[in-house]
């Protein structure tokens, strides 16, 4: 790949933009104000704002290997803490992803050297859900339905935090479980009710009074 072409592609994006509006550029020098936090994997067939169709500005973004949220991870917390608090956004999309890499590692018995500890939070995923996960006797089924319980329980790791707690009590922020298949370019809502999580897990994980 030519990587001159990426400079000759933001010209003719820049165009496209200024088109039906020459302020465009500088309306969105002047600051953000998305709506929504999307915590999604780094893979490259994943595209945040594209397969949502979503322009800049309307998406804060986190992305990393498998749609981690760890509590130690001070890139995904700031992220999150930022998004939340300063720029009050109201949704957070927590973004799964059929063929996940990251979560197909996590089932094989490999050394992958850095990548154990970050896919040892996906492993715990499936020791939290080892019998369902058990049960399914299909090897695609069972690492699709692992993709979607990290997706849910990477999503309850958010509202473990304090900030996020806050926002849901005090102006009813909403945490969303998503997940994309790669292969017919779907977004699916996993319905997860966020609400009865809440209740079941603020006894041992409330922040606050
Ligand atoms: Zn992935």
């Amino acid at each position: 790949m030519e990587l001159s072409k990426i400079f000759e592609n933001n010209e003719k994006w820049i165009q496209s933009k200024t088109q039906g509006d020459p302020n465009y550029f500088e309306n969105l020098a002047k600051g953000q104000k998305p709506d929504v936090l999307y915590i999604g994997c780094s893979d490259s067939r994943v595209t945040a704002e594209d397969l949502m169709g979503m322009q800049p500005g309307e998406l804060f973004v986190h992305r990393n290997v498998a749609n981690v949220v760890n509590a130690i991870d001070l890139n995904a917390q700031s992220v999150i803490n930022y998004a939340v608090k300063y720029l009050e956004v109201n949704h957070v999309v927590v973004c799964g992803h059929y063929s996940c890499g990251g979560v197909k590692a996590a089932m094989e018995a490999k050394d992958l050297g850095i990548l154990n500890p970050w896919l040892r939070n996906i492993r715990d995923v499936y020791r939290a859900h080892k019998d369902e996960l058990n049960a399914i006797s299909d090897e695609q089924k069972r690492y699709d339905r692992l993709v979607e319980l990290n997706v849910k329980e990477q999503a309850i790791n958010v509202v473990k935090m304090a900030a996020v707690q806050r926002a849901i009590r005090k102006r009813g922020m909403q945490i969303h479980g998503w997940v994309f298949d790669i292969s017919s370019g779907k977004l699916i809502d996993l319905k997860i009710d966020f609400k009865k999580v809440l209740e079941d897990i603020m006894e041992i994980y409330r922040l606050e009074d």
